[in-house]
């Protein structure tokens, strides 16, 4: 695992407009037609320093900015309003200084500029740069100093080859050579990317080809599978800051920079190789895009970025698609489809298909249908639960208790994040506080249970999980079908005075809130609690939620209040209200052996419809600290979670295992297809004993897979 130090993650790709890269790609396809012939070492750099100009360069800077900042540079090159000193460890003050200077060169390289070729604002540039070059400016957060600084310095340069006058040759030099910052070696993932993206820049500059195929070669390093360690996996999620999911924010970032780089290498001798290609076209399609409902994101693949304003919106991701389509465009048809989802040009149904995907690396489920997404969220000792640093998602304690993202029209928690009441995250159990506590330990916290995973066949599966976190033990399993998700929870236990509870939803109230429980609609900025024995549901936005044994419900569609600043202190601390609609279970003070059951019906459009929902057709066979199990009627499919080596009956067919496992068998009255996992990821075999009601036995043997894809599901033959 890497040393825990304080990073910062950027999300460059924002500044990328449609049009921006419409174009880039349009020049991109126009550069690939010119013949290549003979490379010669300053022609090969000629061609990718080409194509970064024209990425770099799309957009001409706003005219009233160019001079604003041509009128304010002093002559010594630097800005009055720009505090050289600062350290600072987020937002770093004289970055800003950086961003003038390429907005300066934008202007002088461009040609349709006004200020192309001026002499006042070469004038500027060279004395920005002497100043930067001066003055050094250094942050207390290594991620400045040793990735962005060394790249934008390089940008710069490279942006300034193109210009009408070239700065001078001393000054060029003493900066490139400033721009010797970090090792990539030390590094993974998009950490080691970003730091071989200005060697990459720096082997461009001194045409120096040695140079150029070790950045290269530790830029595209990472996109390799890799075992217990940061990176691609072999499930086919992304982790980072050690075992931690991270497919958007970290995964966000490194799909892009790889996908960038590979594009302005098309069509030369360093074009990146088709196996590589293939396996970042595999997490692009088959992980990243799921994550995706409409434009935005599921909030459990953020990591701390979930505490920022704005970033589940992924509108960016549509023109980073289209660079995608320049390095694979026997994809584009997928592309294309996301693409129109995330534009709204189409709905986020769009051909969607059904997936079920069980992440055995990274401790993630995610389950799409085309009228929804419900992803869970769990941790274990193999994995780092969602992490704490820098100040940012303070809060952000819980999201690993087993969180359940359920999208339909995608916005569901879009900026929701500042008045959630962060012990009652969807999906998870938890103690109850009155006032929401902060993690106080940076960079994540591993997970302190064995028992975490899920049987999946790439379109139906069941997880489970026994959590352990905070003086409080909990088994929990999802059971998932094509229209509904059966959650069930047991053996709930703890010791602490708080309440425990378990949250079926917090996401924003749109429109009414209907519910068996009276025949009105429930009124907004209400609470209502109510014990029911049995069948009892609530319908909102389009979600019904059902509770075949009833319980202590509670539902809140009340006001919120919260500031970004509370979960993030680098955002403001304006007041942010709103109506939740939130709907959880109280489990009461110290419970011993509490249990629930609900089921979300994502898709059900009227209390009409609720009404017809026949829970019978989903029978829950067992909820008790052994086991979980749920046959579904309708699609013959039995899906159970064993805690323990035991033995269930179900239709007069008595099924034993010999080992914890998750196991599903489909068709389970006709010709059964059964598929299991090992959850605890160090089983070899299983037994599986089958005992129908003449008597007759049949045994059936598992070999679990091992090593890079311990705890993935195998059929059973
Ligand atoms: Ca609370």
């Amino acid at each position: 695992m890497v040393p825990v130090k304080p990073r910062l993650m950027k999300r460059k790709y924002n500044s990328h407009h449609l049009l921006q890269t419409l174009l880039f790609v349009f020049c991109l396809l126009g550069g690939m037609n010119t013949a290549f012939s003979q490379p010669g070492n300053s022609k090969v750099s000629r061609t990718i320093t080409d194509k970064i100009l024209r990425d770099l360069t799309l957009r001409i800077p706003d005219f009233k900015l160019i001079t604003k900042y041509s009128a304010a540079v002093k002559p010594d090159g630097s800005w009055p309003d720009i505090d050289y000193s600062s350290k600072a460890f987020t937002v770093w003050p004289p970055e800003e200084h950086l961003i003038r200077l390429q907005t300066l060169i934008k202007a002088y390289v461009t040609k349709g500029s006004i200020c192309y070729a001026d002499e006042k604002v070469f004038k500027d540039i060279s004395n920005a740069l002497q100043y930067w070059y001066s003055s050094n400016p250094k942050s207390d957060n290594w991620w400045f100093n040793q990735i962005s600084t060394p790249q934008s310095i390089g940008e710069s340069l490279i942006m300034m080859r193109y210009g009408d006058k070239k700065i001078d040759k001393e000054l060029q030099g003493k900066l490139i050579e400033r721009m010797k910052q970090g090792d990539p070696e030390k590094w993974t993932g998009a950490n080691k990317t970003d730091i071989s993206q200005h060697f990459f820049y720096r082997a461009l500059l001194t045409e120096d080809d040695a140079l150029l195929s070790y950045s290269l070669k530790e830029f595209f390093s990472p996109v390799n599978l890799v075992y217990k360690k940061e990176g691609l996996q072999y499930d086919n999620s992304y982790m980072q800051h050690g075992l931690q999911l991270y497919v958007g924010g970290y995964g966000t970032v490194f799909i892009n920079g790889v996908f960038k780089v590979a594009s302005y290498l098309s069509g030369t001798p360093y074009a990146l190789g088709a196996d590589k290609v293939a396996l970042l076209s595999k997490f692009l399609k088959d992980t990243y895009l799921k994550t995706l409902r409409g434009q935005y994101a599921d909030f459990n693949v953020m990591g701390r970025g979930i505490s920022r304003p704005n970033v589940l919106d992924m509108t960016s991701v549509k023109s980073q698609l289209l660079v995608v389509k320049v390095v694979d465009p026997n994809n584009s048809t997928e592309w294309d489809n996301a693409i129109a989802r995330i534009n709204g040009l189409e709905a986020p149904s769009y051909k969607v298909t059904k997936t079920h995907n069980q992440y055995f690396s990274s401790d993630y489920t995610l389950h799409t249908r085309p009228p929804y997404s419900f992803n869970v969220r769990m941790a274990s000792k193999r994995t780092i639960r969602c992490e704490t640093g820098n100040n940012e998602n303070l809060l952000g304690r819980y999201l690993s208790n087993g969180a359940t993202n359920i999208q339909l029209s995608g916005g569901e928690y879009y900026n929701i994040m500042p008045i959630w009441e962060w012990d009652k995250i969807p999906g998870i159990t938890s103690r109850d506080y009155v006032t929401d506590k902060i993690e106080t330990l940076s960079w994540g916290e591993p997970g302190t249970n064995e028992f975490a995973g899920g049987v999946s066949d790439g379109i139906y599966g069941a997880s489970g999980y026994m959590l352990n976190f905070d003086n409080l033990r909990a088994k929990k399993a999802w059971f998932f079908f094509d229209t509904e998700i059966v959650c069930l929870g047991t053996d709930i236990k703890s010791d602490e005075p708080e309440h425990v509870t378990t949250t079926i939803n917090q996401c924003w109230l749109k429109g009414d809130t209907e519910s068996s429980l009276d025949n009105n609609q429930i009124a907004k900025d209400k609470t209502i609690t109510h014990s029911e024995k049995s069948n009892v549901w609530f319908l909102h936005d389009n979600v019904g939620y059902y509770f075949p044994k009833g319980g202590d419900i509670k539902l809140s569609t009340d006001v919120q209040k919260g500031e970004w600043y509370r979960i993030n202190n680098s955002y403001s601390k304006k007041e942010i209200t709103g109506n939740v609609f939130k709907l959880w279970l109280d489990h009461g003070s110290k419970p011993q052996n509490a249990e629930y059951a609900y089921i979300v019906l994502p898709g059900v459009k009227s209390a009409k419809e609720m009404k017809k929902f026949k829970a019978n057709e989903l029978e829950i066979i067992a909820n008790n600290p052994t086991m979980q199990a749920v046959y579904h009627k309708p699609l013959d499919m039995l899906q159970v979670v064993f805690y323990e080596a035991g033995s269930i009956t179900v239709a007069s067919t008595a099924i034993k295992v010999d080992k914890p496992c998750i196991l599903m068998i489909k068709n389970f009255n006709g010709k059964r297809v059964i598929s299991i996992a090992d959850p605890l990821y160090k089983e070899k075999t299983a037994t599986l004993t089958l005992t129908n009601t003449n008597k007759e036995i049949t045994e059936l043997k598992v070999d679990f897979p091992q090593n890079e894809y311990a705890g993935s599901s195998v059929d059973v033959k």
